[in-house]
């Protein structure tokens, strides 16, 4: 692997009294895609959340694109272009698809607002179509669109994707895999929290499973699916 842009070592992190990180080691190299998998309550949105420095990191360290980021701030770490587009979508239902949109140009993007508009749209002709329609009453899918579209405007290098299937429809789930896809041709690394595990570990190269807030495999996805307890846990097969 090539010297990683996303460097995590040791990570600890919980809430209150319930510790849920328990050292966890993970990298994502520029342009790599990799799948984050685990049971419910394994710890995978907490990961995600302490790396984009929404929950303080406990102990361990966060490196990113060669600089320690651990317990720097949210905004200086979207700044650096590590975005997360949370779970549950997240849009604000009361402004526009545009105004949503524009919220997510971050300092460092901001200059390049209109083109950066004018790519998204032009990935998503449909939020173009209802870019003065208020967010919260686009369909379940659109919004997920927009929620993407709207990490997008922040010009992102490394994108952190949790669930973004959840809810949608098979021909939607379709449409956002080939999006990944694209975005990956584009050079973009993507870190991927994914109930669709099959289809994860054909877009990824790598993956790691937590268990339990520890890694209990970390491997290329050709590893994962030639391991036979790691295939029935999270494929059935
Ligand atoms: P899922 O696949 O179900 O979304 P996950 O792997 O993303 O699960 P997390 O959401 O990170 O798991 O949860 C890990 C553990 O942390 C769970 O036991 C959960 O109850 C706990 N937890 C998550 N958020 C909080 C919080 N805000 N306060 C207290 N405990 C929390």
């Amino acid at each position: 692997m090539s010297e990683a842009l996303l460097s995590v070592r040791g990570l600890r992190s919980g809430y209150g009294a319930v510790e849920v990180l328990r050292g966890i080691d993970l990298d994502v190299a520029p342009g790599e895609i990799v799948a984050l998998l685990g049971s419910n309550g394994a710890g995978k949105t907490t990961f995600n959340h302490t790396v984009s420095a929404l929950v303080p990191a406990r102990g361990g360290s966060i490196r990113f694109d060669g600089e320690d980021i651990t317990g720097a701030h949210y905004r200086a770490v979207v700044g650096r272009g590590l975005l997360h587009v949370p779970e549950g979508r997240k849009v604000f239902p009361n402004l526009t698809v545009r105004e949503n949109l524009e919220l997510g140009s971050f300092a460092r993007a901001r200059a390049r607002r209109a083109d950066n508009l004018e790519r998204v749209f032009s990935i998503f002709p449909r939020l173009r179509e209802r870019s003065t329609q208020l967010a919260g009453t686009m369909s379940g899918g659109e919004q997920q669109m927009l929620a993407i579209g709207r990490g997008l405007m922040g010009e992102p290098r490394l994108l952190i994707l949790d669930e973004p299937s959840l809810g949608l429809s098979p021909l939607l789930v379709e449409e956002l895999f080939g999006l990944i896809g694209r975005l990956h041709a584009e050079g973009l690394a993507i870190l991927l929290v994914e109930q669709n595990v099959a289809q994860s570990l054909e877009i990824a190269q790598r993956a790691y499973v937590l268990e339990n807030g520890s890694v209990q495999f970390s491997g290329s996805s050709a590893e994962l699916l030639a391991t036979d307890r790691l295939r029935q846990a999270y494929l059935g097969v």
